[in-house]
């Protein structure tokens, strides 16, 4: 477990410790009111994650409208991003291979966050995050800092030929594939670093410090490690 402690927010940056989920494949309650509790939030807030690009805005309105026991809103509502401007509210993704990706807007105050897989990268959802900001916040991309945590990274990320026509509408596809000995790689986080440059965010505010690798590297889970049974880490962002 990583955090990130920033005057003005701060970002846990979970790994295999994280017991997010249960053997029977429901969530584990405790978990999330524990990080509850020892993150100091107010509230916590996850959505069903369907690898799509579509996301919320946690305002006082969503919070009115999902008032639940312990302030903990969990897997409610569907989508893969959240973002929001109130402080000490946590807003989080699971990931096991896919990218967690932070974002804070140094100016507005405001944070989002992304669980970025192959599908939702290649959908758009980076760039539906910043969006969403935008409009909600009035977020300037040359205001806005990203973080990338631990997702399957290109060392490990092997792929079929068949994966290719998935990129074959993009303009980065070709620069995230990586041949060598004859098999194919997906670059995860070098196809969303192009996507946030491309964006104008600038290159010194995108943080790869906590990208590591979630299959290599044994601290993580990771699906195409672990298969099924694969747990899932948590990435929660916080205002202060
Ligand atoms: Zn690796």
């Amino acid at each position: 477990m990583i955090l990130h402690n920033d005057p003005s927010f701060r970002i846990y940056f979970g790994d295999l410790k994280d017991d997010c989920v249960k053997s029977d494949k429901t969530h584990n309650i405790d978990f999330f009111l524990e990080k509850k509790t020892k993150l100091n939030l107010d509230g916590l807030v996850f959505l069903k994650q369907t690898h799509s690009n579509i996301g919320i805005n946690v305002d006082i309105n969503y919070l009115n409208n999902n008032i639940i026991n312990n302030n903990l809103i969990l897997f409610k509502n569907q989508g893969d991003f959240l973002i929001t401007n109130i402080r000490n509210l946590g807003i989080g993704v699971l990931t096991a291979d896919c990218l967690p990706i932070v974002f804070y807007d140094s100016v507005n105050h405001a944070i989002g966050i992304a669980h970025a897989g192959w599908r939702g990268t290649v959908n758009n959802i980076i760039y539906n995050t910043v969006k969403k900001m935008q409009e909600s916040f009035g977020s300037k991309i040359s205001d806005i800092t990203v973080y990338l945590g631990a997702c399957a990274k290109v060392c490990c990320y092997n792929i079929q030929p068949d994966f290719l026509k998935n990129l074959e509408n993009s303009h980065f596809g070709q620069d995230a594939i990586l041949k060598k000995d004859n098999l194919l790689y997906f670059d995860l986080p070098r196809y969303a670093y192009l996507q946030l440059i491309d964006m104008g965010l600038k290159s010194k505010n995108i943080y790869l410090n906590y990208n590591n690798c979630t299959i290599c590297d044994t601290n993580f889970h990771s699906f195409r490690k672990q298969g099924q049974n694969s747990g899932r880490q948590a990435t929660i962002i916080s205002l202060i």
